[in-house]
This record gives C-alpha cells, sequence and structure tokens, in this order.
C-alpha cells in the first residue's frame, strides 16, 4: 500500500524518502546508490524500501462494503 511513516524495526522516519527512492529508481539508478545518498544504512530500513510495492491505485478501484 503506501509506505511506513516509520521504520517498523528501528522506528526511523522513511515515508519523507519514497517518493525521492521511486523517482530515481525509475530514471534508471541503482536502488543501492539512492539508498546511499539518502543515507539510509540500516538493513531494516533498506528491506522495506526495496521490497515495497505502491498498490494504492489498485486497491482504490474496489469499494468499501458497508
Ligand atoms: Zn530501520
Amino acid at each position: 500500500m503506501i509506505i511506513p511513516v516509520r521504520c517498523m524495526t528501528c522506528g526511523r522516519v522513511l515515508g519523507d524518502k519514497w517518493e525521492i527512492f521511486k523517482k530515481r529508481v525509475k530514471k534508471g539508478e541503482n536502488p543501492k546508490k539512492v539508498l546511499d545518498d539518502l543515507n539510509i544504512k540500516n538493513y531494516c530500513c533498506r528491506a522495506l524500501f526495496l521490497t515495497h510495492k505502491d498498490i494504492s491505485k489498485e486497491v482504490a478501484k474496489f469499494k468499501r462494503v458497508q
């Protein structure tokens, strides 16, 4: 869905870096380099970025059942 605002393991704020990460990886940059530039060093935080899949647009098609 949406990337967690904070890392669930160490508590570092990551929510503000997702858009930057997504944009740069889409341009063809190596995800490792982008994470190094963003100063994200912990394995827990890096895993969150590398394994995240943004599906909010797909989920938005479905309405809530009352
Ligand atoms: Zn972390």
